[in-house]
């Protein structure tokens, strides 16, 4: 380790006051062992030229010239190796990382090179300095000479070739002073060691070689050497950096240094990753998907078309408008499902079901039935739909039929007429054979019931938000039951009856009833599929007030009970999603700023650290590496937690448009929704710390150690 001085000049240059010259013309030689004391009053430079010399300070005139190169043509990466594996520092105040245990202090050493202490090291370190029952304890609890000695065992553990000690006794005691010296002497047999002092007793008595400073220049030399230094042969540089995992731990014990600012930015960024999150969520809210989303919710079993009518009051009407056999032919190919049905109506609102006694009593309930709906239920319709049959069996005849469950349990609360009598109905089996007819007088005929389906309408899933109360069977008022009726025909499933094969082209032969039509088409839904209706393009996404035709022509619309509703969401997410951009945007730029403001906090609080690192040889990528593991920490914590509110935001939102169904889903956060959180997160934490740390890595180590602007 040759080492050449030449006419070296540093200058501090003030932005008030005259420049001062640190330095004036320095020149000397330094061989490769020996103990070289810098010896000078307080102020001379000696801190100046060790830090050159180290290279964490630049210069303004001169070279340093080691092992035949100019240390100007040294690259910052070069720079960071040759402190990193020639270099070894102990200044004045130790600088030690405090909250590090002693053996941790000397492992970092070695591990900045990505080298891991396998052969006992650290061991033989502290041994060799006199610690080595020390190794386990936090160095905030040494004395200031055992410090002092964990700095040398420090610097000594990657056997620099140049130990560069600043005032290393400066605050010591002459007596553990004394034992610092002998132990630097008997280091510096096998390499140089160049001591900083201003204790011109000590110099003398453990020096090889005195260098004499005043005001930045040399005014003695006990032993100068002009010796021509040849150029050694280059040793292989280590570059390799701080191992991930060391990084990492040492980042992780820099999160919760300051708790309380912490958890503020810890809240403002979890306020601002759940907005985001949960404004994705809305935005990707459509209209189609939640329909899907519900009817799966829901557990539904089958699609159920109308045509679109008009608008009223903003939402699309439940009537049940015509729709022709080439419309309803069009939406099954349109549909490209293996089975799709047709459910007929007999004369809207007219039709009445019950066993006809001669007169229509005007306040009877039966009055108000509304059974107006018919479906063939041939071939495999049970499987297809996922229904099953709780008795009896399907309509074979023209007179036959068979009831859903939703009239079941009609006649098992009102009890079935017969004549004056009313019969009670309480198991499937009391209503097989029985006689029920449609009431409409065009096409009034009578049926025999040979059984009862299961049409999954579970009202706790899907229509409990319709009715008001209990549904149909729990009241006996003629009025409530037609209510329910209305509702429960969303549909219409469930309130059909199921006849045979053939039953439309006999009715057809046998009744004039100019009302009849196709009210819904039917298909078996088998889970969410949005390309089926997305070809059909079920709603238009705006409805207001217009007639919908005006907008998409020939629309369908899907009736479920999801659909009743979905209209009030689409007003209110549309209202959100024109204000969630600002308001994502606004607090995005909040965090950002907030977070930059913490991150500047933080670096500075732990800059003589990171100035220490820096002094030991961690590269800048070292120091990024270190502070991105932090902030990384810090960043996945709040994303996990971000997430978590989110979902239950989404949950809550949901929940906040049905308040009294249970199923429903409307929007959902979803994966798309985690990728633009955590890009969002990531870009936020990112922008926040790139400003100090630009300015941090800038610095010249020196500097930073110091603390210096
Ligand atoms: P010593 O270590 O011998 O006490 P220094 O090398 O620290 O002396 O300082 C030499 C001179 O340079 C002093 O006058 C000091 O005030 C000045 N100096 C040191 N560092 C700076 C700095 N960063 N900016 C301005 N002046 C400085
Ligand atoms: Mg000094």
């Amino acid at each position: 380790m040759a080492i050449v001085v030449k006419k070296l000049e540093k200058i501090y240059k003030e932005k008030r006051g005259a420049d001062v010259r640190a330095l004036k013309d320095i020149s000397f030689n330094l061989p490769d062992t020996g103990m070289i004391f810098i010896l000078g009053k307080s102020g001379c430079g000696k801190s100046t030229l060790l830090n050159i010399l180290g290279g964490i300070d630049g210069f303004d005139g001169g070279d340093v010239i080691i092992d035949g190169k100019s240390i100007k043509d040294y690259g910052a990466t070069d720079l960071d190796a040759y402190r990193k594996a020639y270099v070894g520092f102990v200044f004045q105040e130790n600088n030690l990382l405090d909250r590090e245990s002693v053996k941790a202090n000397v492992s970092l050493a070695l591990e900045l090179q990505s080298e891991r202490d396998n052969g006992g090291k650290v061991f033989s370190a502290l041994e060799s300095v006199g610690l080595k029952d020390f190794a386990d304890r936090k160095c905030n609890r040494l004395s200031g000479g055992q410090k002092q000695r964990v700095a040398i065992a420090r610097a000594l553990i990657k056997s620099p070739k140049l130990l560069l000690c600043d005032e290393p006794t400066g605050a010591l005691d002459s007596e553990t002073g004394a034992e610092i010296f002998n132990l630097l002497k008997a280091l510096s047999k096998s390499r140089l060691v160049v001591v900083v002092s201003h204790d011109r007793e000590s110099a003398e008595k453990y020096g090889d070689r005195i260098i004499e400073l005043k005001d930045g220049e040399i005014i003695s030399d006990s032993l100068p050497t002009d010796a021509e230094i040849k150029t050694e042969e280059k040793t292989e540089k280590k570059r390799k950096g701080l191992r991930f995992t060391r990084a990492f731990k040492i980042g992780a014990g820099y999160v919760a240094v300051r708790p309380v600012r912490m958890a503020i930015c810890l809240l403002i960024c979890l306020i601002t990753f759940t907005l985001v999150g949960v404004a994705d969520t809305v935005y990707a809210y459509d209209r189609d998907r939640a329909l899907l989303y519900t009817m799966d919710a829901q557990d539904s079993k089958c699609y159920a078309f109308g045509k679109a009518d008009i608008v009223e009051n903003n939402r699309l009407a439940m009537n049940l408008p015509k729709m022709s056999y080439d419309e309803a032919e069009e939406l099954c190919s349109l549909l490209n499902v293996e089975r799709c049905d047709y459910i007929y109506g007999m004369g809207l609102g007219f039709g009445h079901f019950s066993e006809l006694n001669g007169s229509l009593d005007k306040n009877d309930w039966a009055e108000n039935t509304r059974i107006d709906k018919y479906i063939e239920a041939y071939g495999s319709f049970l499987t297809d739909y996922g229904y099953t049959l709780l008795s009896g069996r399907l309509p074979e005849t023209v007179t036959e039929v068979a009831l859903p469950e939703f009239l079941f349990n009609f006649f098992k609360t009102h009890g079935y007429k017969d004549g004056s009598k009313v019969l009670n109905i309480n198991s499937y089996a009391d209503l097989l054979g029985k006689t029920v007819s449609i009431a409409n007088p065009v096409c009034h005929q009578s049926f025999t019931v040979t059984g009862i389906i299961d049409t999954n309408f579970v009202y706790e899933k899907q229509a409990k938000v319709l009715f008001e109360g209990a549904p149909v069977y729990g009241s006996a008022s003629g009025a409530d039951f037609s209510n329910d009726m209305y509702n429960i025909r969303t549909d219409a499933i469930h309130a059909s009856i199921f006849v045979c094969e053939g039953y439309n082209e006999y009715f057809l032969e046998n009744f004039n009833d100019p009302y009849r039509e196709i009210v819904r088409v039917i298909a078996p839904y088998k889970g969410s599929d949005k390309q089926k209706i997305e070809n059909i393009r079920v709603y238009t996404t705006q409805y207001g007030g217009k007639p919908v035709s005006e907008e998409c022509g020939n629309c369908y619309h899907l009736v479920n009970y999801a659909a009743v509703i979905i209209n009030d969401a689409d007003r209110t997410f549309s209202v959100i999603k024109k204000y969630a951009v600002y308001a994502v945007a606004l607090t995005v730029v909040i965090s950002v700023l907030f977070f930059s403001y913490y991150v500047s906090g933080t670096i500075s609080e732990k800059r003589r650290e990171i100035g220490i690192l820096r002094a030991m040889g961690a590269s800048r990528w070292d120091i990024v590496k270190i502070l991105a593991c932090e902030h990384g920490i810090f960043t996945v914590v709040t994303l996990a937690l971000s997430t978590v509110i989110a979902v239950v935001c989404a949950v809550l939102l949901n929940a906040a448009f049905f308040s009294s169904a249970t199923e429903a889903v409307l929007i959902k956060f979803g994966i798309r929704q985690f990728v633009i959180m955590s890009a969002v997160a990531l870009s936020a934490v990112a922008a926040g710390i790139a400003v100090p740390l630009i300015k941090l890595l800038g610095k010249k180590p020196v500097d930073v150690i110091a603390d210096r602007k």
